[in-house]
């Protein structure tokens, strides 16, 4: 079996039909690198920062920032790497002290709410990433998007710091993607109002279950009620997918939905152009994605799409994975 996920790497991920999926990787570190190269990745789908940039002591400068995003982009290089700006806040690290706890920390000062509070330290990373951004190929992607007023702030921001570098004299990549994570409820039903906006969508489905369910995504008293294919999770990716073809954008799963085999049936029938998994997941991943027929899928979701409860889903899904593989 190892063997076998070995040959795979050199394969294309495709539907036995010919519908092309770009499977890239998510990383936390740059020592995780090497494990994407042999993975087989077609590059880096989420690079969660805070991990690197709120590791207990000082927040590294531009520069610093710079130096890790190159590393990442020659790694991948030929391929992308969407680098997440600082999603601090809710079950992560928090950004700085506050001076008195959140409520409710799920539903506060999270994601992009913080960079746009803190828009000094954003446009630091902002401009770490355009520095980095001539070394291969980088893209950028903003977290917890609740609205279009917020991916228009974070554009503005990131505008300011590509006239800063413009004036310095510093190249970088004028059409550098950018993206926003649709992972709030909210942005997926403005999804077509987003799309005109950026570059690609990602949907993150970890923080998507838990808005949509109102299911703390960390808390085991209410675990059983995260259900990963409720039927309105469902609606809701589909009403982003659609709303980036039509604009003509591109849209990605970087949640662990997209790790979960039993599941690709679902992702592949959504017509997602892009899956971002945990490197380990990459082999099993492609393998599941060229056993299945994309038209099938897609089948499969227009009656996903009426179905009224989770099992339903989970089941025709399953029934179609263990069909194919
Ligand atoms: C998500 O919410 O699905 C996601 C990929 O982001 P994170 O898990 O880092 O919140
Ligand atoms: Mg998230």
């Amino acid at each position: 079996a190892q063997k076998e996920l070995e040959t795979l790497r050199e394969k294309d991920t495709a539907t036995s039909d010919g519908h092309r999926i770009t499977l890239s990787a998510n990383i936390e570190f740059t020592n995780e690198l090497p494990q994407v190269a042999q993975s087989g990745a077609e590059g880096v789908g989420l690079f969660r920062t805070e991990f690197y940039l709120l590791n207990g002591g000082e927040m590294p400068d531009e520069h610093q920032q710079e130096k890790v995003y190159t590393e990442v982009a020659k790694a991948m290089n030929p391929h992308l790497t969407i680098v997440r700006t600082l999603d601090a806040g809710g079950d992560k690290i928090s950004a700085e002290p506050l001076s008195s706890p959140e409520p409710n920390p799920f539903l506060g000062w999270r994601g992009v709410r913080v960079s746009l509070t803190r828009t000094a330290l954003f446009k630091e990373q902002l401009r770490g990433v355009l520095r980095a951004s001539t070394a291969g190929k980088l893209g950028v992607m903003f977290p917890m998007i609740s609205g279009i007023a917020e991916v228009l702030a974070a554009k503005e921001l990131l505008k300011e710091s590509m006239d800063e570098l413009h004036r310095e004299g510093v190249p970088f990549d004028e059409n550098i993607q950018v993206g926003v994570m649709i992972e709030i409820p909210s942005a997926a039903v403005m999804a077509d109002e987003i799309a005109k906006e950026v570059d690609f969508l990602s949907i993150g489905t970890n923080d998507l279950i838990q808005y949509t369910v109102a299911v703390d995504r960390v808390n085991p008293y209410v675990a059983n009620l995260y259900k990963p294919t409720h039927p309105a999770v469902f609606r809701l990716m589909d009403m982003t997918v659609r709303a980036a073809k039509d604009n003509g954008i591109w849209t990605g799963v970087c949640g662990e939905m997209a790790a979960q085999l039993l599941l690709t049936p679902l992702l592949v029938g959504l017509g997602v152009d892009e899956l971002s998994v945990g490197p380990h997941m990459v082999p099993s991943i492609k393998k599941a994605v060229r056993s299945l027929s994309q038209a099938e899928c897609a089948e499969m979701m227009q009656q996903v799409l009426k179905m009224r409860t989770s099992p339903d889903i989970a089941e025709i899904s399953k029934n179609m994975a263990y069909r194919h593989y």
